[in-house]
């Protein structure tokens, strides 16, 4: 049996959708985080995988219904996707190459002045998935599969071994519709409407939005905001920081947030967290997350999923660190009311 077929029955084992392989050639030309050799410098291939996520706690979390069950499940996730990648390194060092695995995420590359900021990856999963047609491109950037859209994880391992590669995905088997509820489900506007950007690998060029802000989806991906633009629903994050459009004015609020932050108090919505190396002392929670799991590769139910997150309120938080899920004017009335010193710490 070929190593390519062993891989292949390790990782669905294992609970693998897909499995495929890129390698040097493959995904040459690309930007640095597409550099195998970074990771291991003897590296000649890697391999890809996708794990799915818990649907049920996904529309939990969308409706407002729990926060914590799909949080819990996203990082139960990720470590298995870290674990699974080891497991697979561990084997093909035993069948003799050297190997390593690449862990699920908040790995950057901190000799890249104010990588804090920029947050560059040892490696990105997404160009090695795409390369390799684990999935493709969606609109929001992220990667997907027909049938579970983009509310999955990846994996990556990066090995000496010489593995045959895969193609990308033929562009009629893509997830991605183009309904852009991905755009609509992202508070901090991070996602163009229209523009495109793109990335090519080893000769094949893959497009998705533009992107206006990283520095924006920080700052409500990190939790420190998390209100619509429209004011109608929020994430789980009960901040109610206004994004300027300037980046430079963007920096001020976001600082000023970043400050307040270790003030809030602590949740009673149920324990969680974790921490980014980006901002190490400080317990961040996951609040938003949209644009990736909101999108399940069929139209009606990704219509539903946003439709869930647009009626789903928007989180207040008390002095006791209760979360309350309220109707928009509901809310805002009672975060009004709020002791001016607590309401200072959301704004
Ligand atoms: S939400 Fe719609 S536009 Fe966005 S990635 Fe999914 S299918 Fe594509
Ligand atoms: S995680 Fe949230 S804020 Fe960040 S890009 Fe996705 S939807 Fe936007």
């Amino acid at each position: 049996m070929s190593l390519e077929i062993q891989i292949e029955e390790f990782l669905k084992e294992r609970g693998a959708l897909k499995v495929g392989f890129a390698t040097l050639d493959s995904l040459a030309g690309g930007p640095p985080s597409a550099d195998l050799t970074y990771v291991l410098p003897e590296a000649r291939s890697a391999v890809s995988f996708a794990l799915p996520m818990d649907r049920d706690k996904i529309r939990a979390y969308l409706s407002k219904q729990s926060h914590v069950a799909h949080e819990a499940d996203n990082f139960d996730t990720n470590v298995r996707s870290s674990r699974t990648s080891k497991a697979l390194a561990l084997f093909l060092e035993e069948s003799g190459f050297a190997s390593k695995r690449v862990v699920s995420n908040t790995v950057y590359r901190t000799e890249v002045e104010g990588w804090e900021l920029s947050m560059p990856p040892d490696l990105s999963h997404r160009y090695v998935a795409a390369r390799s047609g684990v999935g493709s491109f969606g609109w929001s950037g992220n990667i997907g599969i027909r049938g579970y859209g983009s509310a999955i994880l990846l994996g990556t391992t990066v090995t000496a071994a010489e593995l045959v590669p895969t193609g990308p995905e033929p562009a009629e088997e893509c997830f991605c519709d183009m309904c852009k509820r991905c755009v609509k489900a992202c508070p901090s506007g991070m996602f163009s409407l229209d523009e495109e950007m793109s990335v090519t690998l080893g000769g094949v060029t893959f497009t998705f939005s533009a992107r206006s802000s990283y520095l924006g989806c920080q700052f409500v991906c990190g939790g420190f905001t998390g209100l619509s633009r429209d004011g109608k629903w929020s994430t789980w994050s009960p901040g109610r920081f206004e994004l300027p459009d300037g980046e430079d004015e963007m920096m001020k609020v976001f600082l000023d947030a970043v400050a307040k932050y270790p003030r809030w108090p602590k949740r009673t919505d149920g324990d969680g967290g974790y921490v980014n190396p980006a901002l190490a002392e400080t317990s961040l929670r996951l609040t938003c997350g949209n644009c990736q799991i909101i999108c399940w590769g069929d139209h009606k139910l990704t219509r539903e999923n946003y439709r869930m997150l647009k009626r789903s309120g928007c989180v207040i938080q008390r002095e006791n660190g209760d979360i309350e899920v309220l109707p928009a004017r509901e809310a805002a009335r009672e975060f009004s009311a709020m002791k001016p010193e607590h309401r200072r710490m959301y704004l």
